[in-house]
């Protein structure tokens, strides 16, 4: 038989569980990726993920070319595009990595149901993630809803059937070249509808090379993960995620490192695994709750928060998105998300923290300007990183712990180099100055040439009236007032 692989979210050949089956099953395969236009018609005309996978689409053909394939990348409607495609390549079946986002999940059942038409097959696998929907459960069969027992679990069940590599280059003979009518190089940007972006200025190497170089370069540093990765100035996690939203890098193959040196007594590896772990561990709360997908909070009763909103909470989620809330920790990460699409994990917990506690605004506010910038957006983590800061999630925050901004600065950012970077106009205040400008003496804003409400904003809220307010609004919700 003939196949098609429809690439998605999975942009690599090596260990690439669909990629595999396609390969063994069938005598002759080839292979496809669908800017779905679906998709592409809701972002901004320059989008670095669109860049990113364009780039990743060019090497992931130049590599099925070497192997005597090559990749049919086609501009369209995913779900009419790949049910036509299949029937004029005269295949019999599909083979896709599975995606359980909602949209994916609809889309998907579509593609089955216009391929169940013309009598071809769509078979898909698990790969993006270690353990998905319900392969990790209590015993009551039920999903967890708190992190540390499904970790326990998680590891428990791990054994090196689950984190074997799928050997595709040993079945390479099967891929067949596109025939003529389809083979044209990978799209411009701007043929898809795109501006270029400034991802070649930011040190984010793209496709299964880039992935597979961050990973050699965290490896060497992995053991002081623990103790680095909570100072956004150090260079201490992986900057895999976007690598891992869009499968240029094997899950199987970090968490099998990954795992291998937590036997051999690395903290950093086995503190980077449980990242690892929160990340299947979202995915399944994504999959059994759909509706947290749906702008509902996990825990109901936390829909009733009466967020701030008006003229006055836009102005405040515009300092917010724009960087000029007077926080400088606060305002650096978001200069961070502005200029490259990445913010360090500590910072996403407390710009977060400050959106929901601090401006009394709708998590779904900040959830959905993250989704938008993050080069790394994954709908279930970022989804259980915004409820878990705003409380209303699962295994969150409890609703009382607040962050102070300018202690998280303090603590993590001991001697402002993160805020300097991205915030040159404070780069001249002193230390005990740069975490809270407004405390500053006249004589050093002064030395400093920083001019509070000129160069650089005061505060827009007070932290400890904000707090106050915040422990009402959230204790109404919960009777506690
Ligand atoms: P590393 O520290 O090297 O971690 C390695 C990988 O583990 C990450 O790439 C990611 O895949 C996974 N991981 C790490 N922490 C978490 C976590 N808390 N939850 C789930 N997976 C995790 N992560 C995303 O991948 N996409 C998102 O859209 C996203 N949005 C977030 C929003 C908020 C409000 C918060 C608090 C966290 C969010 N995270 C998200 C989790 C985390 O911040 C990022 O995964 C991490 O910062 C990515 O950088 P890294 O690859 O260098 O991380």
């Amino acid at each position: 038989p003939r196949g098609l692989m429809w690439f998605r979210r999975d942009l690599r050949v090596d260990d690439n569980a669909a990629l595999y089956h396609a390969l063994r099953s069938c005598r002759q395969v080839m292979c496809a990726f669908v800017f779905d236009k679906r998709i592409l018609d809701a972002l901004p005309r320059a989008d670095r993920r669109v860049e990113f996978i364009r780039e990743s689409l060019v090497e992931l053909d130049t590599e099925l070319r070497r192997l005597g394939g090559g990749l049919i990348v086609r501009h369209a409607v995913a779900e009419e595009e790949i049910a036509s495609l299949a029937q004029t390549l005269d295949v019999q079946a599909v083979f896709a990595n599975r995606d359980d986002e909602p949209f994916a999940l609809s889309r998907d059942a579509m593609v089955r149901g216009a391929l169940a038409n013309a009598g071809i097959v769509f078979r898909t696998f698990k790969d993006h993630t270690i353990f998905e929907r319900d392969e990790v459960v209590t015993q009551a069969g039920a999903p967890y809803s708190v992190f540390t027992p499904y970790k326990r679990a998680w590891l428990a069940k791990l054994d090196a059937f689950y984190l074997k590599p799928y050997p595709t280059r040993g079945y390479a003979d099967a891929l067949g070249p596109p025939p003529e009518a389809f083979r044209a190089p990978v799209p411009t940007l701007r043929q898809i509808g795109f501006e270029p972006t400034n991802l070649g200025q930011l040190e984010m190497p793209t496709g299964a090379l880039g992935g597979a170089a961050l990973f050699d370069d965290f490896f060497q540093r992995i053991e002081r993960y623990q103790a680095a990765r909570n100072y956004p100035a150090v260079r201490g996690p992986s900057y895999l995620g976007v690598h891992l939203r869009f499968g240029t890098v094997s899950i199987r193959q970090l968490a099998g490192v990954a795992h291998q040196l937590m036997l051999q007594g690395d903290s950093g590896a086995a503190t980077w695994l449980s990242e690892l772990i929160w990340r299947d561990f979202y995915f399944q709360v994504l999959s059994h709750h759909p509706r947290v997908a749906q702008g509902k909070s996990f825990r109901s009763e936390y829909d009733k928060i009466q967020w701030h909103h008006g003229k006055h909470a836009d102005g405040l989620f515009d300092a917010w998105c724009k960087g000029q809330t007077g926080y400088p920790l606060v305002d650096a990460a978001m200069a961070q998300i502005n200029q490259s699409g990445y913010m360090h994990n500590r910072l996403r917990m407390v710009v977060a923290s400050f959106l929901c506690k601090d401006l009394g605004l709708d998590w779904r506010r900040g959830e959905a300007y993250f989704a938008e910038h993050l080069n790394d957006f994954e709908l279930a983590s970022n989804n259980g990183g915004w409820q878990w800061a705003s409380s209303s999630g699962c295994d969150a925050q409890p609703y009382f712990r607040i962050f102070n901004p300018v202690t998280q600065s303090e603590r993590f950012d001991p001697e402002g180099k993160f805020i300097r970077r991205y915030l040159p106009q404070l780069a001249r205040l002193p230390n005990a100055a740069i975490h809270a400008p407004w405390t500053a003496s006249p004589v050093e804003l002064e030395a400093a040439g920083v001019k509070l409400g000129e160069n650089y904003p005061k505060p827009v809220v007070d932290h400890a009236e904000a707090r106050e307010r915040t422990l009402q609004r959230y204790g109404l919700v919960r009777g506690a007032v």
